[in-house]
């Protein structure tokens, strides 16, 4: 038997978290709070399990074998106590995540690596939560997991070389190709990505050009698999915002200022794909 994990949160990034590592044979603890999340997780599983059968690239017997490694927890305390690793992918708040860490400290075995999946909150901030700040770490995986190779491995301040090799070893045993960053605002993905959306909202703003323009040029024109308006509706418009506000705050840059038309979209609650409405409309 592979080594035993335990995943955090079951929503969007959970969800394709925990899928991946029991497609390479880890049986997951797999911990989610609104346990009338559970049912919607593991369709969720078995429906991608299913698209990766008519793709090939999974036969349709491994399909029992995978859903069978996930066993759903509603208390961490018991999740995390016979694991080797935890990722955590509970919603993007620092004083949640900082709980939850202090909760996991507490109960799971000294030699268990801690990893986060946030987007944007300080690494260092987070190892500080726990008793043994060198063993946690950053473990930036890409929507939709299961699909994207990239997995941005995030070094604080306090993180040891041992768990970065460790770390880096468990993303390639996954099939992914892990990236090694410092801990930074933003890390190097969302430093990147989120001005050039912001920009795009800007250009909105100012009628410069429809989103449909928008979104073509860089499709176009630099070859982008998605325009930055669409990606912005994919990863959710109060993600972005609250990304922005972490690189705003964190070099203290107005060029990161979050344009208000962002702003007033996420107060109406116009959130992207996940609410029906974004910069585009969905069903
Ligand atoms: P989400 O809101 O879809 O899911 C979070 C889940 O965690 C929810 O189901 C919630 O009920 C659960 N939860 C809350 N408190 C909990 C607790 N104490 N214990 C266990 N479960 C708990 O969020 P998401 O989009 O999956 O994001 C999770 C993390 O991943 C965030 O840090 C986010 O920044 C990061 N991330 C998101 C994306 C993305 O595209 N959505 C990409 C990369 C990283």
């Amino acid at each position: 038997m592979k080594a035993p994990v335990a995943v955090l949160g079951a929503g969007t990034m959970g969800t394709g978290i925990a899928h991946v590592f029991a497609q390479y044979g880890h049986p997951v603890a797999w911990v989610e709070i609104e346990q009338s999340r559970w049912e919607k997780a593991l369709n969720t599983v078995s429906q991608n399990i299913d698209r990766q059968i008519k793709k090939g690239s999974l036969s349709p017997e491994d399909k029992e074998p995978i859903l069978n490694r996930l066993r759903f927890y509603s208390e961490l305390s018991s999740a995390v106590q016979n694991v080797e690793l935890v990722v955590e992918a509970v919603p993007e708040d620092l004083e949640l995540k900082i709980s939850v860490w202090r909760e996991v400290s507490k109960h799971a075995p000294e030699q268990t690596i801690f990893a986060t999946n946030t987007s944007s909150i300080s690494i260092t901030q987070l190892a500080a939560q726990v008793k043994r700040p060198e063993r946690f770490i950053g473990m930036h995986f890409m929507n939709p997991v299961p699909v994207m190779r990239l997995v941005e491995v995030i070094k604080g301040l306090q993180t040891s070389d041992a768990t970065v090799e460790a770390i880096m070893d468990w993303a390639r045993s996954l099939n992914k190709e892990p990236i090694l960053v410092q801990d930074y605002p933003g890390f190097i993905s969302n430093r990147v990505l989120m001005p050039m959306i912001n920009e795009a909202i800007y250009a909105l703003y100012q009628g410069v050009a429809t989103r449909e323009a928008i979104d073509s040029i860089m499709k176009l024109g630099m070859n982008h698999p998605m325009g930055p308006l669409e990606l912005a509706d994919f990863i959710g418009l109060d993600v972005c915002l609250a990304i922005l506000k972490v690189l705003y705050e964190g070099f203290g840059d107005p060029r990161y200022a979050p344009c208000p038309l962002l702003v007033k979209m996420v107060q109406a609650g116009y959130l992207g794909r996940k609410s029906g409405r974004g910069f585009y409309e969905y069903n």
